[in-house]
């Protein structure tokens, strides 16, 4: 590990415009200033700043970019209102990570991709320019959407999957005062600048996630994985429906596993609103979904896996029996 110096900010203002790398949690920025493949040499520890709570925000909720993911797995409203969210943070990491991981930096965790880890391999996201062996490697966990030659990683957390699903917001404060983004926009899409992940700019501060009313829909969240526990999505889903009448009334949708964020798409939600929850429409909204994903090799198998995954938790979601549909 290369030298840094640390500092510790006091109040949020003491870390906006700030040099250097911010850490909090530090369960991801340790682990890539262990391997080199980051190497900020300064730290400034936002641990202290407060930011930590989770508050009524209108009918919605105003979770802190401190709040770790334990804690709003645990709230009560969160559990009520927005199950979705805790199972996506409980299906993530360990006790002992969601412990320490927070939501600021749940957002802003980087890839899995392990040419990314390996300093010895082509990786354009590390280091600008000089290739992805990904491409013609080993891309099993690699992205089926979203992808660019550049660049085939995925966004591997749960929890933004599930915030997509909900129309949750990013807040963010920076030199130019704070501004408002859907967690669906927050990561970017690879194209010629796979290094950069997210629409965040230097000396920005991510201050809270904010959750609008509740839907009163039925929400589900399924993660395939390798291992029961302790393991990243391959193909994970995050559903919230309502049904009145027999009919679909809402519909929102969110995939994470498959590409460099997650990844929604209202054209297909729109498919499934009007009619009966059934095993046709619901394979109709899965194939629009996948209908531009290309596997990269070893990452075939995700696209089938995902449109079964996207029936299953729509099954699940609207109470369906669809086991003899197609
Ligand atoms: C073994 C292992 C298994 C895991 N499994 C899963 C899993 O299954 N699902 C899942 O979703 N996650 C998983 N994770 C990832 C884990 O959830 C993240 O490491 C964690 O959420 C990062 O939060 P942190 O507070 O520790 O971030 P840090 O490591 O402190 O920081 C990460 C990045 O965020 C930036 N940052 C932090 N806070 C802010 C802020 N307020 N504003 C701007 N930038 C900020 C930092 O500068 C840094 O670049 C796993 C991690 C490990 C080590
Ligand atoms: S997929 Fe992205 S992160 Fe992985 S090697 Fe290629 S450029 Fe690097």
């Amino acid at each position: 590990m290369r030298a840094f110096t640390y500092a510790r900010a006091a109040t949020p203002a003491d870390a906006i415009g700030a040099a250097g790398r911010l850490i909090a949690g530090g369960t991801n920025l340790l682990d890539l200033m262990k391997l080199e493949v980051e190497t900020p040499d300064r730290l400034l520890d936002v641990n202290h700043i407060g930011l930590d709570e989770i508050a009524p925000d209108g009918d919605g909720l105003r979770v802190g970019a401190l709040v770790r993911n334990a804690d709003l797995a645990a709230d009560d409203r969160v559990r009520r209102d927005w199950p979705l969210l805790s199972r996506a943070l409980l299906a993530g990491a360990s006790g002992q990570i969601r412990n320490r991981a927070t939501t600021g930096g749940n957002l802003m965790q980087r890839t899995r991709c392990p040419y990314f880890y390996d300093l010895a391999a082509a990786c354009n996201k590390r280091d600008p320019g000089t290739g992805c062996d990904a491409l013609a490697g080993k891309n099993r966990n690699h992205a089926i959407l979203g992808a660019s030659d550049r660049c085939i990683a995925t966004y591997p957390g749960d929890m933004a999957v599930a915030l997509t699903a909900l129309d949750a917001v990013v807040e963010i404060e920076g030199a130019g005062g704070t501004r408002r983004v859907p967690v669906g926009d927050f990561r970017r899409l690879p194209g010629d600048t796979p290094e950069r992940d997210t629409v965040l700019e230097p000396g920005d501060l991510i201050r809270a996630v904010t959750l609008p009313a509740p839907t009163g829909g039925r929400q589900v969240y399924r993660k395939v994985r390798d291992r029961r526990s302790y393991a990243f999505a391959l193909v994970s889903v995050a559903v919230d429906v309502t049904v009145t009448g027999g009919s679909i009334t809402r519909a929102a949708l969110a995939l994470g596993g498959i590409a460099p964020r997650p990844w929604r798409d209202p054209a297909a939600e729109a498919l499934l609103v009007g009619r009966s929850p059934d095993a046709a429409g619901f394979a109709a909204a899965a194939d629009a979904i996948l209908q531009g994903a290309r596997g990269w090799g070893e990452n075939d198998f995700k696209i089938p896996l995902a449109r079964r995954t996207i029936i299953a938790a729509l099954a699940e979601a609207t109470g369906t029996d669809v086991r003899t549909a197609a």
